[in-house]
């Protein structure tokens, strides 16, 4: 007699109870949950309540490592052997403010290295890649397969979400936790990026993971834990993975907002741009070089990435890799034809001194409200809406001065926004601070030779 398979013995109740219970799942349970899962035969409630368990009960390296592992063959691994250079993807764990992606794909392709990457969306208060391109009229996140690889080939960078075919079950598991307070999990946010990212077809990963108020990880050590548990994940398949502690106690660069980041992304491509971006970009894409083994030192590799912006050649592969996914390019030189909100209301400080902390969280969930994010996962996003910050922390500011600008839509979410905006910004009398620094550590053993 032959054997059943596993979704006709797997019984979702009985997943659910022994993870409440703190049991350990076998990797034939785990294959079955999420399998079920990814072909609609078992509901959303089950799989929340399963997701929650997980949260609160934590899971081993080997659960951790079949939960990877089967989101990875829910569907297609991309083979690019043929591609005569080396893929090297960079990927965060999500923040506030945070572009870097949108600078990198296009500044390491015009190093000479392939950028297959896949991203994801916003994710809580957090902004996401996916949502920014969107931003530019036109622009496809959709690419079948054939079309992704089309375009790596041609400017050697390609940017989409998870397809039917690559992932698919991180594509509905990830909208299923933004919703459902089940984000904050370094096994579930290991396994939703790295599951991502191996099925890309990479040889190398450059890891930024937050850590600070506007992260998933608020505590450094909860940031290095997740980049461990990371970096073993890929280097147990055989990729090079390095990951960069970086700051997230306050958004990066001034723009929060899909329209309004990639207002700031063009500026960085342009050798302009806030300075925390700027440095953060060049110390990543020193990284992307170094793994793609076009520079021989990290330091290298971000000294050729600063020429390559200078020359005007990270602008270009922008502008082609926006074209060859249907956007229009028309929006990097007249930046006015991305999506504008109809209103703008300051957010003034109440007294002087020096702006001495910012909630982060806080003003990303600002941005959401706006409509910059999602609030259910049917949720659309309007691409317009957004803060500008004029300040950031450390800096001097006087009674009455601007902290930031809203770009909103609708009075009553403005109104909600600015009251958030307000009660993050803690402004003092004394200062100045000592700031605290943009990349805390790097974690992974192609640092050695750093
Ligand atoms: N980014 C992802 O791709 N997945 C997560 O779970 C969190 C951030």
């Amino acid at each position: 007699m032959s054997q059943p398979s596993v979704s006709q013995t797997f019984r979702a109740i009985d997943v659910i109870r022994k993870k409440r219970d703190g049991i350990e799942l076998s990797r034939a349970e785990i294959e079955g949950l999420v399998s079920a899962y990814t072909k609609n035969e078992i509901p959303d409630y089950q799989v929340s309540a399963w997701l929650m368990a997980v949260v609160l009960k934590g899971m081993t390296r080997a659960e951790t490592a079949a939960l990877t592992d089967a989101m990875l063959h829910s569907g297609d691994v991309l083979d690019l052997s043929s591609l005569p250079v080396r893929k090297v993807d960079k990927h965060s764990t999500g923040g506030v403010g945070d572009k870097t992606s949108l600078v990198l794909a296009p500044l390491a392709a015009a190093a000479g290295i392939a950028v297959p990457m896949i991203s994801g969306r916003g994710l809580g208060h957090t902004g996401g890649t996916l949502d920014k391109l969107e931003a530019i009229p036109g622009f496809n996140v959709n690419l079948p397969v054939a079309e992704f690889r089309r375009v790596l080939e041609v400017c050697g960078c390609a940017m989409i979400g998870q397809t039917a075919e690559i992932a698919p079950a991180d594509r509905k598991l990830y909208a299923l936790r933004d919703v459902t307070g089940t984000v904050e999990s370094p096994y579930l946010i290991c396994a939703s990026i790295m599951s991502k990212k191996l099925a890309e077809g990479i040889d190398a990963l450059v890891l930024d993971v937050k850590t600070g108020s506007g992260a998933f990880m608020k505590s450094e050590e909860d940031a290095a834990f997740l980049a461990e548990l990371m970096v073993e994940t890929g280097e147990r398949m055989g990729k090079q993975v390095v990951a960069l502690i970086t700051d997230m106690d306050q958004p990066l660069g001034n723009m929060i907002g899909n329209a309004l980041e990639v207002v700031e992304v063009v500026e960085v491509l342009h050798g302009k741009g806030p300075e925390d971006l700027r440095e953060l970009c060049l110390e990543l894409a020193g990284w992307m070089l170094h793994l793609g083994g076009v520079s021989r030192t990290v330091a290298e590799g971000k000294e050729r990435s600063a020429k390559l912006i200078s020359s005007g050649q990270a602008l270009d592969r922008f502008r082609q890799m926006v074209e060859l996914q249907g956007g229009d390019a028309g929006v990097i030189d007249d930046t006015k034809r991305l999506p504008q909100a109809r209103h703008t209301m300051q957010v003034s400080s109440a007294q002087g001194g020096y702006l001495t902390s910012m909630q982060c969280e806080q003003i990303g969930t600002a941005c959401v409200i706006l409509g910059g994010g999602r609030e259910r996962k049917e949720d659309s996003v309007d691409p317009a809406v957004g803060i500008a910050l004029h300040k950031k922390v450390g800096d001097r500011i006087t009674a009455g001065e601007p902290i930031a600008t809203i770009h909103y839509n609708s009075e009553a979410q403005a109104a909600r926004a600015r009251q958030l905006i307000e009660s993050s910004c803690v402004v003092t009398e004394t200062g100045p601070l000592k700031k605290r620094p943009l990349i805390h550590r790097v974690i992974g053993k192609s640092t050695e030779k750093n």
